[in-house]
């Protein structure tokens, strides 16, 4: 039986993806094995996702000045 050959996302490596393999279906054995051993190397992590959101808010602020300095 032939199973659909995907590319890994963390490694580019090419691999079967098989019904029962674990992890994500975009990451092949080995780096789904990492993620789910170590748990170390979190993608996208909440930290990530705080310093976005404060960038978010320094630009607003940032534009929020430019404004109010117009204005006066
Ligand atoms: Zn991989």
């Amino acid at each position: 039986m032939k199973f659909p050959i995907k590319t890994c996302v963390i490694c580019g490596e090419e691999f079967e993806l098989r019904p029962e393999k674990p992890g994500f279906a975009n990451r092949c054995p080995d780096c789904s094995g990492d993620e789910a051993t170590s748990g170390s190397q979190r993608p996208s992590s909440a930290d990530e996702r705080k310093s976005t959101s404060e960038m978010n808010a320094a630009r607003r602020n940032a534009i929020r000045d430019l404004l109010y300095r117009k204005d006066s």
